[in-house]
């Protein structure tokens, strides 16, 4: 050992360091546990909140962050320990790929690699724990698969079970109390999608003001933009242009090119040509017969002028967002050069009405009627702005796990239902492999246990009693049972109408288990020395 310790640091130059063995693993299981640990406590329905709190000078109050949302606690988190940052990163996946269980699956990670610290204490070979943990998984899948069960899409109890997951989604967020009226709004909302997943036809837009439940679900789209002073306010059957294009021009963006002049009358002549130009520009926008003219930059009074004159209604500098969108739901193609007039058929957006209207005290542009019917916006109020932001965050979990659900049509019961019966799988496989692997697979069982003893936990609920319970009723061959969380009892999932999507559990569960592995593969750190400038 001792040599060991003379030599390395000859080995490693500068100030590269090495963290070997059991130092490196323990250093790895107590980073990425304690990542685990912090954002525990916000899962399930009874979970808390928390805020976060920007640092660093210049970053006021304002911005802070009040959240339920696994996700995004560990995305603002700031960690240096590689094996957390991978915790934060399988987390993020989660929520990128399936928009739920983002919590769920740091914390099984989390657990995992607890029970993973017991078994090398007991002097147990990283590679048999894994190779044990391999076979629980799969055992886990197989009978998370097994359980789930699939109803036609077109029919009354696929669409209750919509809202009954969207209802889970919202469940542990901070708008509990309304999850009802959020669900069937995001049901609604998907629904429309017809089977597309394109989440960018559902649009939300946040405006403080009224209460919560002053949000509403509106058919069409609407822009945060106001329509150009001088235009009509109201167009029946709108063909519009959508474009990405200057519409601006003077004097700044001459002397942007560095244009050397000797006189005055030269910079006149220059802007006339400019002008010259920009009347060419508009009227080939003229040739494609719109009667909107969209654009996404600034247009000048000139162009503007020389467009509503012919009877065009203006809206400028819409955000790249809005209008993206406003081309997908109206099914027009962004143009920035205007040399083929004769495609206008198939580049021009319809939609049967825009007009004016009033949200609150802001004035925005409704589009009704789009060409692709899709289309519609969840506007969305509330009393401040954390509270709407946290609420935007809840709904888009609930419209992703939706949009996945009507595509992957599984679903299972939730409360640790679905968790509980994957655990006893690992438990039947564990008594007949033989060799340590059996230990690794009963603490797989084990760690996945831990998801509903902790929304017990959270709930304040005796967990030590009720996880006994569970497991007796689940044993009786009552399968639809799980917790009830307003009585701290074992309740009848089904009665409940406690569901979660399939995919989120299969992502969860192969997620965490990949990246406890990976972690406990770990033996050796090494701290790479930091770039030097090379010297001039
Ligand atoms: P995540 O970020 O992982 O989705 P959540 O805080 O949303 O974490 O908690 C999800 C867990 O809470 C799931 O295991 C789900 O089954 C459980 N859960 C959600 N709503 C209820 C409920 N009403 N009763 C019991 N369990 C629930
Ligand atoms: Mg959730």
């Amino acid at each position: 050992m001792d040599i060991v310790g003379n030599v390395l640091p000859q080995v490693l130059k500068d100030e590269a360091t090495e963290d070997k063995g059991e130092m490196a693993r323990l250093q790895s299981f107590v980073g990425a546990i304690a990542v685990a640990d912090l954002v525990k406590t916000t899962l399930g329905p009874k979970g808390m909140d928390k805020i976060l709190k920007p640092t660093g000078p210049g970053q006021e109050m304002t911005h802070i962050t009040v959240t339920n949302d696994g996700a995004t606690i560990l995305k603002s988190m700031y960690v240096e320990n590689p094996a957390a940052k991978i915790l934060i990163e399988i987390s993020k996946t989660q929520d990128e790929e399936v928009g739920d269980g983002t919590t769920t699956v740091a914390v099984l990670a989390g657990e995992l690699l607890r029970e993973g610290e017991k078994l090398i204490q007991k002097r147990i070979h990283p590679q048999h724990v894994i190779a044990g943990w391999r076979i629980a998984r799969d055992v886990a899948l197989k009978r998370l698969r097994d359980i789930s069960t699939e109803n036609d899409i077109n029919s009354q109890e696929f669409h209750d079970d919509l809202v009954k997951i969207a209802r889970t989604t919202l469940s542990s967020k901070l708008i509990t109390s309304d999850r009802d009226y959020f669900a069937d709004l995001c049901v609604k909302a998907v629904l429309r999608l017809k089977g597309s997943s394109n989440l960018d036809y559902i649009q939300i837009i946040k405006l403080p003001g009224g209460t919560i439940r002053d949000s509403y679900l509106d058919d069409g789209f609407i822009l945060k933009k106001q329509i150009t002073i001088g235009c009509k306010r109201r167009i029946e059957n709108a063909k519009i242009l959508v474009a990405n294009t200057a519409m601006d021009y003077d004097k700044i963006k001459i002397y942007g090119t560095k244009v050397k002049v000797n006189s005055m009358d030269k910079v006149a002549e220059i802007e006339a040509a400019e002008k010259e130009k920009m009347k060419h520009k508009v009227d080939k926008i003229l040739k494609y017969q719109p009667t909107v003219f969209v654009n996404r930059q600034l247009i000048y009074n000139y162009p503007e002028q020389l467009l509503a004159d012919s009877g065009i209604t203006v809206i400028e500098h819409a955000d790249f967002e809005g209008m993206e969108r406003v081309a997908a739901a109206t099914g027009a193609e962004i143009l920035s050069t205007f040399d083929a007039p004769e495609r206008s058929q198939q580049v021009l957006g319809h939609c049967d009405l825009i007009e004016e209207i009033m949200i609150g005290e802001e004035k925005m542009i409704k589009f009704t009627g789009c060409k692709k019917n899709e289309a519609c916006t969840i506007v969305l109020r509330g009393a401040s702005t954390h509270i709407l932001d946290e609420v935007d965050r809840s709904i888009h979990d609930a419209l992703c796990v939706l949009i996945t659900t009507v595509k992957n049509k599984r679903v299972v019961w939730g409360g640790g239902n679905s968790e509980m019966q994957m655990a006893a799988a690992c438990e039947e496989e564990a008594k007949k492999v033989q060799g340590k692997q059996a230990f690794a697979i009963e603490a797989f069982g084990r760690a996945l246990r831990q998801i509903p003893t902790i929304i017990c936990d959270n709930g304040g609920y005796d967990s030590a009693e009720l996880i006994q319970n569970f497991k007796v009723e689940l044993q009786k061959g009552n399968y639809t049972c799980g917790l009830n969380m307003t009585d701290g009892t074992i309740g009848n999932m089904s009665e409940l109408g406690v569901k979660e999507c399939l995919r989120v559990k299969e992502q969860a569960l192969m997620a965490a288990s990949e990246a406890a592995e990976l972690i406990m593969r770990v033996d050796d750190i090494v701290k790479c020395a930091p770039r030097k400038r090379e010297r001039a």
